[in-house]
């Protein structure tokens, strides 16, 4: 689901590189680090290629490696809201956490279908009963 940053504090960035700092820079379920080059297997199994220090040499790496590791993705680390509500812009940091792509998407998938069904507002300025 594309990220609408409009509905972000304007210090998303501190908040982001702060919390990235903390996990130092690996997934905070996973522990695959940021701009890995891996190869997925079956269930949670990955071959690792090579641990890189960007993007743009994960890139490069990828690209010189093509004929060997079709199938390689690089390790982007984004920041997840645990309760789902990116509407909140006084969120601790006890409530974020860095996450690869797999982890995120497994983390938001009953919040996503939510969203999908309702809207993608389906949540702001609600109150919760629970
Ligand atoms: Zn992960």
């Amino acid at each position: 689901m594309p990220i609408d940053y409009s509905i972000y504090p304007s210090n998303w960035e501190d908040i982001r590189l702060r919390i990235l700092d903390r996990a130092q820079d690996c997934c905070e379920h996973c522990g695959l680090p940021n701009y890995a080059v891996i190869t997925r297997q079956a269930g949670k199994a990955y071959q690792l290629h090579a641990n890189c220090d960007s993007f743009v040499s994960a890139k490069a790496y990828k690209a010189e490696h093509k004929e060997a590791f079709p199938r390689a993705i690089t390790i982007i680390l984004t920041v997840a809201h645990l309760d789902h509500d990116e509407w909140n812009h006084e969120v601790s940091d006890d409530r974020l956490a860095a996450l690869c792509q797999r982890c995120h998407f497994h983390y938001d998938r009953a919040d996503n279908d939510k969203r999908k069904a309702y809207g993608k507002h389906y949540k702001k300025n609600q109150l919760s009963i629970l």
